[in-house]
């Protein structure tokens, strides 16, 4: 009986993430087309207007903004402190250490360059006006122009709990920051404080689950007073959209990571993407990098000649710290939301997007959705309106499916880079694998 019961639910855990996108996703179209009815077919009026529309559509919908927004301050400033410490630890491993780190960081700031220029090439959010419909909560305030000397300083608080208080995401990244670094020199001395942080993690992942349940109704009441107020024109933009994520994934992929791969270790990168393809389709499946760890190091070790001693160190921590496939999303969203509110962003606005969304990048956990969740965070940092977010969230499963992908191949990649700059690539294994076709790993 007990076991059933716990067979039973494990069995919805498992399910859990499918079942949520699917409402999530009928929310959406229900949403639309509730909204395409009140647009066309309801003649306006009180009842269309006051009651439904800013009403109950209103207030709905600006509750679960709220609640995800509320999310935002505490689940980053802990899953920074944590991803610190464990950068912290990186000085055991040294040069590998180092040299991993600079690859993470570099090729997510390319990420979002890519998906910066594909958004920009794409214009996905031109000819969706957004800016008529919800214009009151819009914060237009941080784009206005702010020179670039004081936007570097504003990084450094002169007090914290003024920018925690405030949400100002890169004081409260830095203070995060500099906190887990502290915590991982320090070691056993302020294990306690340590573990706090990790538990508090674990709370605000819950509180992210939670607050995730109730995003079908949320998505319907905001996508409905979306198309109540715009009709048909918000289809083609969210389309365009979904498509420059995807181009900007697959440049990512196919050109920055194989033309760096090919760069810095010689080795085929067909060869490479073959070989790894089982475990981009896993990532896929999944939409957790979490959950690839395993696999990738096998992957690695036994078709790609990757010693262990470098992946079981590398790709760990690129799962939580390195999400390029996300920050892409994050990029091509602040163009789409700057477009469709019709928020000019400048030279300065694109640097704040680049290192936010890079910080974001290590922010995020590596599960299903919590790229949304930071998003709201490089959204604050220039001023968007964070109801955007409600557009893209219903159509956010599969970009969220293949970014993930890419995640977790941009960590390969390094890892290989790194191994291969280290010499502990076994070239042997890695071109043999192609006539052997892998016999070692068959998932
Ligand atoms: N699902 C992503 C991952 O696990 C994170 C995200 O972008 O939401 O890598």
């Amino acid at each position: 009986m007990d076991k059933r019961q716990e067979k039973k639910t494990e069995q919805t855990k498992t399910k859990k993430p499918m079942g949520l996108t699917t409402k999530i996703f009928i929310g959406l179209i229900a949403g639309a087309v509730f909204g395409v009815i009140l647009n066309y077919l309801v003649p306006a009026g009180a009842v269309k207007d006051d009651i439904i529309v800013n009403g109950i559509l209103y207030v709905v919908g600006q509750g679960f903004i709220r609640l995800m927004q509320m999310l935002v301050v505490p689940l980053v400033f802990c899953s920074l402190v944590c991803g610190s410490m464990s950068i912290g630890d990186t000085k055991k491993l040294g040069s590998v250490g180092v040299k991993t780190l600079l690859f993470y960081l570099a090729t997510t700031a390319l990420a979002i360059s890519v998906a910066l220029s594909v958004g920009n090439l794409i214009d996905p959010g031109l000819g969706l006006d957004m800016s008529s419909i919800q214009a009151a909560s819009t914060t237009v305030a941080t784009t206005e122009a702010t020179n670039f000397a004081d936007t570097l300083l504003n990084i450094i608080p002169t007090n914290i709990f003024n920018g925690l208080a405030e949400g100002t995401m890169l004081q409260v990244i830095f203070f995060a920051l500099i906190v887990g670094i502290i915590l991982a020199k320090l070691g056993e001395r302020v294990e306690t404080v340590g573990n706090f942080f990790t538990q508090f993690n674990d709370v605000m992942m819950e509180m992210t689950m939670m607050v995730m349940k109730v995003a079908p109704i949320g998505v319907f009441c905001l996508i409905a007073k979306t198309f109540a107020g715009i009709g048909f024109s918000a289809f083609v933009p969210m389309l365009k959209y979904m498509f420059a994520v995807l181009l900007a994934l697959a440049i990512q992929c196919f050109v920055v990571y194989l033309g760096l791969l090919k760069v810095f270790t010689g080795l085929n990168p067909i060869i490479f993407i073959k070989n790894f393809f089982p475990v981009m389709a896993f990532a896929f499946s999944t939409a957790t990098s979490n959950a690839t760890i395993p696999l990738s190091i096998d992957t690695l070790a036994a078709k790609m000649g990757v010693s262990k001693k470098i992946s079981s160190f590398t790709i760990p921590l690129g799962a939580t710290i390195n999400m390029d496939g996300t920050a892409i999303m994050q990029g091509v969203a602040v163009v789409f939301a700057a477009q469709a509110y019709g928020i000019h962003l400048g030279m300065v606005d694109y640097l704040t997007v680049i290192g936010t969304a890079t910080l974001a990048s290590i922010g995020t956990a590596g599960v299903p959705g919590v790229g949304l969740i930071t998003l709201t965070m490089v959204f604050n940092s220039v001023g968007l309106p964070v109801e955007a977010i409600a557009l893209i969230m219903g159509i956010d499963r599969i970009l969220d499916m293949t970014r993930t992908a890419v995640n977790i191949t941009g960590d390969a990649v390094c890892t290989t880079i790194v191994a291969s700059i280290n010499k502990a690539v076994d070239r042997d294994v890695f071109n043999t694998s192609r006539q052997k076709k892998a016999v070692e790993i068959d998932r």
